[in-house]
């Protein structure tokens, strides 16, 4: 409850920086829900689990961090076995993924003396979340506030559902070319969504190829862009890989995919700022641009299921549940479900790969 007191006073400075600067941008909004020092969502709270409001996949089940550790081994083996190289994750959230790798991978001596550990996340309790997770580990992480102060080299790097938490910009297409759309209040103060002229000055790099009509809306995220750039020149640079995981959709397309969820249900994006997970769908298309532009390489896109499945989740499943009682053995397969079920994550998740070699590395294409 501490959360909700602390985020109400939220909404109260959102109104009085709206009153004294006027409206403000959907990123600027999505930024301040999430990331405000003192009320931001992600400041507050854990948000993960069954008891929070909405579940990752390193939460769902241990299979999934192994896969990827395992992963992340075959191709540090694949890229010249770099020593020592930076095993980086970007938003580690409880640090369970982490954790997952490093046991599944460390299994690996070679592997296991040529990693430097770094995690980025800002938020303190994450890190003390992620610290505690992490002290079985023969590993010392270092932790970072952004991926900049990550020293440069070779570099295998992760990001599970960060993306999708990173601002975006709204500009909707009126009669006239693209307004953008805000956040202001209106007669009686309450935060509502409102349209101001775009900016000349800033213009979203891509567009769908279809041309737009009218009340169709464009999202582009020159923080994720920026991101994905710096994580370019790093594999340009010094060599690697990149695995970026998350929902989102293929092709730069239209479509108003910000979303508020506050436990496990969608819920209305201005109605309690600082108390709801705010996302937007990762547009890959125009990530992948934005590494290019760096001189790396983008694989196709692999649906969660074909990557997990690739990588052996099922002969996991099996062996995890080898001689277990019938209870652990249907959680399992249920996991197994959960993360590849097309219906479930399987499809709505995708997984990309950076690499700075001419082939991508297996399973991707
Ligand atoms: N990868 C985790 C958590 C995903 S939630 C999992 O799969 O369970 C998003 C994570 O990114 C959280 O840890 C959040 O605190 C962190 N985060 C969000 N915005 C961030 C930013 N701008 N910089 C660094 N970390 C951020």
């Amino acid at each position: 409850m501490a959360g909700r007191v602390a985020a109400s006073g939220l909404a109260e400075r959102l109104r009085d920086l709206i009153r004294e600067n006027g409206p403000i941008s959907i990123a600027d909004y999505m930024q301040i829900c999430l990331a405000d020092d003192r009320a931001g969502y992600y400041k507050t709270r854990d948000p993960f689990g069954e008891k929070g409001d909405f579940v990752t996949a390193p939460e769902i089940s241990q299979m999934f961090g192994e896969l990827i550790g395992v992963w992340l081994r075959m191709v540090w083996q694949e890229t010249g076995r770099p020593r020592p190289f930076h095993l980086v994750e970007l938003g580690p959230g409880r640090g369970t993924l982490m954790a997952d790798i490093l046991r599944a991978a460390g299994g690996d001596a070679h592997w296991q003396s040529a990693v430097q550990l770094h995690l980025v996340e800002t938020s303190p309790r994450l890190r003390a979340h992620q610290k505690e997770r992490l002290s079985s580990s023969p590993l010392s992480g270092s932790w970072h506030d952004t991926l900049d102060t990550v020293p440069d080299g070779p570099v295998h790097l992760v990001a599970n559902e960060f993306f999708d938490a990173l601002p975006v910009r709204q500009w909707v297409r009126v009669r006239a070319g693209w307004s953008e759309r805000v956040v202001g209040l209106d007669a009686q103060g309450h935060l509502v969504f409102g349209l101001r002229p775009a900016p000349q000055s800033v213009c979203p790099d891509d567009l769908p190829r279809d041309p737009p009509a009218v009340g169709d809306v464009l999202e582009f995220s020159p923080v994720r862009n920026a991101c994905a750039r710096e994580i370019g020149r790093r594999i340009a640079d010094a060599g690697g890989t990149a695995l970026i995981i998350d929902y989102g959709h293929p092709r730069t397309a239209y479509g108003d995919t910000v979303q508020a969820v506050a436990d496990h249900r969608t819920v209305p994006v201005l109605q309690d700022p600082g108390n709801a997970d705010l996302t937007a769908h990762v547009d890959f298309d125009a990530f992948a641009r934005a590494c290019r532009q760096e001189g790396i390489h983008t694989s196709a896109l692999m649906t969660q299921a074909d990557f997990l499945l690739s990588l052996g989740l099922l002969e996991r499943a099996g062996r995890l549940g080898h001689g277990k009682d019938q209870e652990t053995q249907r959680s399992i397969e249920d996991a197994v479900e959960r993360l590849a079920g097309p219906d479930q994550m399987g499809h709505l998740f995708k997984v990309l790969c950076l690499h700075d070699r001419d082939v991508p590395p297996f399973p991707f294409r």
